[in-house]
């Protein structure tokens, strides 16, 4: 209930306070707003979606320029350039996207370190757009013929602070936001649930500089006078800074971290001086100073501080009568649904899965074990898509799909879990679990901007609810997924692939590092979903997990078959006694 009235109530105090404000005061909050818009976006792109961007001045600048530029020759409208310098930054920074997003390690950071300086020079040297001296005499942005000036263009600024928060907030509140929250580090698992990471990458990406092209448009007609050098590097790391210190992974810390620089800056800028008796930037040494302390002491910036004081907001209801998602048809009992034939992995020299022939039938568990190293994880690879085999042929509900990419083993409902688990520690179990069901939606970032896709929301919630419960877990819905013990976080994936509304599941070594009690539980929940008709296989090192849970076994070593049959024969063969148990212990 606080947390609801909140928001308004802030706005309202602020809008109230702004009258007592001083016209120092006012240009102040201008610049703390404009900062904010910018910084909103960087929270999205690497705060969030782990992108690191030093580049974000130069999408200012070309929000700046395009509507200077418009504006001045062509005598258009302010309300009408605002959609054109949007629209050139979005196109400039989908190029540059495309480019560049692809990289890797520091090099994408890098890569906007360039970008950031060579739009820099570039716009310095065309005289077009007025060269270094930059240009002059853009028009007052007017309501009705009113020109906005003083506190009400304050005003403005702070309604599109707001529209810029509310724009990401929606954004992450969605489907794909689920999937943008995942992106650090978890691509493989994304894509495994049938999410186009590389999209999502751009599509933040392009976000976070259409935000920086409305500030640009904003601070051109504020000053009435564009000039390259607040669009440089320098202004680009200090972008960064701002949702460093306020915290990168806040919408509020966003708005603190360009109050508590901008606010420093101008304190800084005062007082120095006069201590040095020297005018240099001397802000930048404390800028400097506090960053370090910051990435030392408190890496997720100041806003985590703030919010333990704050109620935390009550998990939203998941509605049980929502509109229902399509269902995949299942094959008939009985019949083959995956089947191998001759796969064949090499790396270099060393064949690691060879010449592999298998079948799996519609509602069989089938179990593949073998010892450490003997090739089960790289058979798991090729079975899922994320490795090509050497030779061989994969069929999957009578599609081969050997060579074909990781997105249509998803649409053909091969759903995995992973052995080392793919969750994200601060995300709550319901919300994991729902990122599996990303390919059972249809509705796109755009709708979710204005809230459009909620119908659907409600329905890609509901499911992964009754995921959850069917797993047993329906106690943890609203807990952050880190604070499940390992043994949970497994079943967690298993209701995260169920929400997939899988055609096989197959698990990759469901049962290591489990307690004897974790695996007894595991143990129980497959043979549940068995008897509901799942198509199971299991990729396991623990022969004992196996044995009275599987219909059929492949053993393999070196990367070869060895036996097949059932779990008693096996048993009894003495090639995998020899194999297998050798190995062990
Ligand atoms: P398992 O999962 O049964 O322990 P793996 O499939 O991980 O076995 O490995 C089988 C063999 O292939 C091992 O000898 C391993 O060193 C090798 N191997 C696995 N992945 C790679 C790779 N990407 N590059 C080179 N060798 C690999
Ligand atoms: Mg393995």
């Amino acid at each position: 209930m606080i947390r609801r009235i909140a928001s308004p109530a802030i706005v309202l105090a602020a809008f109230a306070i702004s009258f007592l404000f001083s016209p120092y005061q006012l240009t102040l909050a201008n610049f703390i707003g404009l900062a904010s818009i910018v910084v909103l976006g960087l929270v999205l792109l690497t705060g969030i979606g782990g992108l690191t961007s030093f580049g974000q001045a130069a999408f200012v600048g070309m929000g700046a320029y395009t509507t200077a530029w418009l504006t001045t020759r062509f005598g258009l409208s302010p309300w009408l350039t605002i959609f054109a310098a949007m629209a050139v930054t979005a196109l400039g920074a989908w190029l540059i996207g495309m480019l560049t997003l692809g990289l890797s390690g520091h090099y994408l950071p890098l890569s906007t370190m360039a970008w950031g300086l060579s739009l820099f020079f570039l716009v310095g040297n065309i005289t077009a757009l007025g060269g270094h001296d930059g240009m002059s005499g853009l028009p007052h942005i007017s309501v009705f013929g009113a020109p906005l000036e003083g506190r009400s263009f304050t005003w403005l600024i702070w309604v599109f602070v707001g529209i810029a928060f509310i724009s990401v907030k929606n954004l992450l509140d969605s489907r794909n936001g689920r999937a943008i929250r995942s992106l650090r580090g978890k691509t493989v698992m994304l894509e495994a649930f049938g999410v186009d990471t590389a999209r999502l990458k751009t599509l933040i990406f392009v976000h976070a500089a259409v935000l920086a092209a409305i500030s640009g448009w904003l601070y051109a007609h504020l000053l009435q006078f564009v000039n390259p050098t607040p669009f440089g590097l320098g202004a680009g790391i200090e972008y960064l800074f701002m949702a460093v210190i306020g915290g990168a992974a806040s919408l509020w810390g966003a708005i603190l971290g360009a109050s508590i620089l901008i606010l420093i800056r101008d304190t800084v800028q005062d007082v120095i001086p006069g201590l040095l008796g020297s005018a240099g930037a001397a802000e930048n040494i404390v800028f400097g100073v506090m960053m370090i302390l910051i990435l030392q002491f408190a890496s997720g910036g100041i806003s985590p501080f703030i919010a333990r004081f704050l109620p935390r907001a009550a998990p939203r209801a998941v509605p049980d009568d929502a509109l229902a998602l399509d269902v995949r048809e299942k094959p008939e009992p009985g019949r083959p649904v995956m089947v191998a034939d001759g796969l064949t992995k090499r790396f270099g020299g060393l064949t690691a899965v060879n010449a592999m022939t298998f079948e799996l039938d519609a509602g069989q568990i089938l179990g593949v074990i073998g010892p450490n190293g003997a090739g089960k994880s790289t058979l798991f690879n090729l079975l899922t898509g994320v490795l090509k085999p050497n030779e061989g042929t994969l069929t999957v509900c009578g599609k081969r799909v050997e060579n074909a990419p990781q997105s249509a083993f998803c649409e053909l409902g091969v759903v995995r879990t992973f052995q080392h688990v793919q969750l994200r520690n601060d995300m709550s179990v319901l919300e994991s679990v729902a990122v599996g069901a990303h390919r059972r939606g249809r509705d796109g970032a755009l709708k979710a901007l204005f809230r459009l896709d909620r119908r659907e929301e409600a329905a890609l919630l509901a499911n992964a609810k009754r995921q959850i419960e069917r797993v047993g877990l329906a106690g943890h819905l609203h807990v952050p997924a880190g604070n499940l013990a390992l043994g949970q976080q497994r079943i967690v994936e298993i209701a995260r692939a169920l929400a997939a509304d899988p055609a096989i599941l197959l698990l990759d070594e469901p049962a290591a590092g489990l307690r004897y009690k974790e695996k007894q539980q595991l143990h129980g929940l497959l043979s549940n979903l068995r008897d509901e008709g799942m198509t199971i296989l299991i990729v396991e090192h623990d022969m004992d997990f196996v044995m009275n849970l599987v219909d059929r076994l492949v053993v393999v070593n070196f990367g070869e078959k060895i036996a097949e049959g059932l779990p008693a024969e096996i048993q009894q063969n003495e090639k995998v006694q020899q194999a297998y148990l050798g190995v062990e212990e």
